[in-house]
């Protein structure tokens, strides 16, 4: 993951390559650290979370301890004072953790929750909500997608109708990351009655507002140590100061916060790539069968080199995508791309190294299974597939 990943014996380790651009050694040591902590206290625990279908919420206390919750913000914020290049360095590390709820749970709050409020919000509002997110006092959701506008994001029907001193808020949300446990969510809403892409703003609501309800937790393939909640909105007031952004200019909010949201998911199908491939050479290397390590049948070490193929290539266009994002360059086509590639090509390679193991890969005690389901949410989430390709069809001139 620092363009060498530890495949096996014979390729060269991580510390034997110098980190590919954008990443440093500076980002290298961070790297070390945070796989440290990902290894001791997350892994250990993924089985038992996944289980409860939960992860509990001192993880964020404790990565806020650590500084993993603002890295990419100003140290007048109590962040790091780094940039995306380190939040995307954690990105990858997380998805070693060995439960995609967890790496979700953590990146819906950094990664697309709380960036909105840093880069749109007043003073007041940075004060309110980012400073105690970073401190992980305050847990994040971003809520956006409704039951009725998902892909077509402009059809979001949850209309704030302007009063006195702020808005009252009709409305749902569903497949909210964080939406349960969230203190305050970041969301979309219609300010004029047409909504669409000139009439939806960004409020932030917080979740002991009168008439703020999480109406349900939901059940999924994957991602168990997740919570996606669905949450209900009658007649909730909202103060004026929580308008995020300006007033009918929400869909460029959401659109911006996309970019960094497909950056961050294809990082980390990348990481999950690295680690399915390791798992599944240290498996070919130790189980036998007709009396030789299972990896000396060619059928079986050509389907890790296409594995390796998918990871790598993937992982170069994920980089590209990062290092022009990080440059401040227009990356859309790049990042589109990059989740494109990343997210089919993820849950291929999770479904290989389950064929790769056998019945052990159909078993829960081997990450495979986990991988495997939790990697199929990347075609859906944060804008589908068939949605990246007709990004790229009409950047195409289509
Ligand atoms: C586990 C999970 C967590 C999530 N977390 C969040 C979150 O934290 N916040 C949030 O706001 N949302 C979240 N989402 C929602 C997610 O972003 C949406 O599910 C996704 O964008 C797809 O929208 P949809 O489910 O409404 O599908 P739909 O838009 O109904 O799509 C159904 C099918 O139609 C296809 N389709 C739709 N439009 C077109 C088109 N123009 N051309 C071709 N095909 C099309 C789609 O690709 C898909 O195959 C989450 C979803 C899940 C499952």
């Amino acid at each position: 993951m620092t363009g060498a990943p530890e495949f096996s014996k014979g390729v060269p380790t991580a510390a034997q390559r110098r980190p590919i651009p954008p990443f440093t050694d500076e980002h290298q040591q961070l790297r070390e650290s945070i796989r440290r902590f990902v290894e001791k206290e997350l892994a250990p625990h993924a089985m038992e979370w996944e289980d409860a279908r939960w992860f509990p919420n001192e993880v964020f206390t404790r990565m806020a301890e650590l500084g993993f919750l603002g890295l990419k913000y100003p140290e007048e914020y109590g962040g790091e004072g780094g940039d995306y290049v380190h939040d995307a360095v954690l990105t990858e590390e997380l998805s070693r953790c060995r439960s995609g709820g967890v790496a979700a749970g953590i990146g819906g709050h950094i990664g697309i929750a709380t960036p909105p409020v840093w880069k749109f919000g007043t003073e007041d509002q940075r004060q309110r909500y980012l400073v105690p997110a970073i401190k992980g006092a305050k847990i994040a959701a971003l809520g956006i997608t409704e039951p009725d506008a998902g892909s077509d994001v402009a059809g979001i029907k949850t209309f704030a109708e302007r009063v006195d001193g702020g808005y009252v808020v009709n409305g749902a949300k569903t497949f909210i990351t964080n939406g349960v446990r969230a203190d305050f969510l970041v969301t979309a809403v219609k300010t004029t009655q047409e909504g669409g892409h000139h009439g939806l703003s960004f409020l932030i609501l917080e979740k002991d507002y009168e008439g703020y309800e999480v109406a349900g937790k939901l059940e999924k393939l994957g991602w168990h140590a997740s919570d996606t909640g669905e949450l209900a909105f009658n007649d909730v007031f909202v103060p004026e100061e929580n308008l995020l952004g300006d007033e009918n200019q929400g869909f460029y909010l959401i659109m911006s916060n996309f970019q960094w949201e497909r950056l961050l998911m294809a990082l980390g199908a990348v990481g999950s790539m690295e680690r399915m491939i390791v798992r599944s050479v240290q498996y070919l290397q130790e189980r036998t069968a007709f009396g030789r390590p299972i990896g000396k049948f060619q059928v079986l070490r050509h389907k890790l080199a296409e594995m390796a193929v998918k990871h790598e290539a993937a992982r170069d266009l994920t980089y590209h995508a990062l290092r022009l994002f990080a440059d401040g360059q227009d990356a859309m086509k790049e990042v589109t791309m990059a989740k494109l590639a990343s997210q089919r090509a993820a849950f291929e390679v999770a479904d290989d190294a389950v064929q790769l193991h056998g019945g052990a890969g159909y078993m829960k005690e081997y990450e495979v299974e986990r991988a495997a389901r939790d990697t199929r949410l990347g075609p859906i989430g944060g804008g589908t597939d068939e949605i990246m390709k007709e990004i790229l069809g009409k950047q195409l001139g289509l």
